[in-house]
């Protein structure tokens, strides 16, 4: 059986969107791309604890997804991270992986249709395993917002830990 997979672009990303249950990839390009703090935050967290690889695509998977584009005219255009997004699902793929590309991106999820590439949107609730995080005091159980930089709780002086949660 081939490895399920998850691919993440931008909007994933920021949406919080990943699974824990399978390994999930996204590019050098995209993580550049990511500006707000939280998202930055929980972006490295997942980085750190091994959740999300950073991957480039092969410049073969790039040159094809560039010939299918070519073939489409005008009507499919994709930015530079774009493309590198759905070149790395392609690469991924033929390493024998089973990647689902998580994009809430319409010209993206057009060009993944053509490809016959799965994906999923972000804002959909098909991903189950999907989680956050919470800081939370070890003393009094205070909960802290995941962007929240002190290590120790302002209320009792305990360490903040941070503890994985399943989205509502
Ligand atoms: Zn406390």
């Amino acid at each position: 059986m081939k490895n399920k997979i998850f691919v993440l672009d931008a909007s994933a990303i920021i949406g919080g969107f990943y699974s824990k249950k399978s390994a999930n990839f996204t590019t050098p390009d995209v993580i550049s791309e990511i500006k707000d703090l939280k998202s930055k935050i929980l972006l490295q967290s997942a980085i750190e604890e091994g959740c999300i690889e950073i991957k480039d695509p092969d410049p073969a998977a790039l040159k094809r997804l560039e010939t299918v584009l070519n073939e489409s005219g005008d009507i499919l255009r994709l930015s530079e991270v774009d493309k590198d997004i759905v070149a790395l699902a392609i690469t991924l793929k033929n390493e024998g992986y089973d990647p689902t590309l998580v994009t809430d991106d319409y010209s993206m999820q057009n060009i993944l249709k053509i490809i016959k590439m799965p994906y999923r949107s972000v804002l959909t609730k098909g991903i189950k395993d999907v989680i956050g995080w919470v800081k939370i005091c070890k003393g009094c159980k205070k909960k802290y917002p995941p962007e929240y930089a002190m290590e120790e709780c302002e209320i009792c002086g305990s360490r903040i830990i941070r503890k994985r949660v399943k989205k509502p």
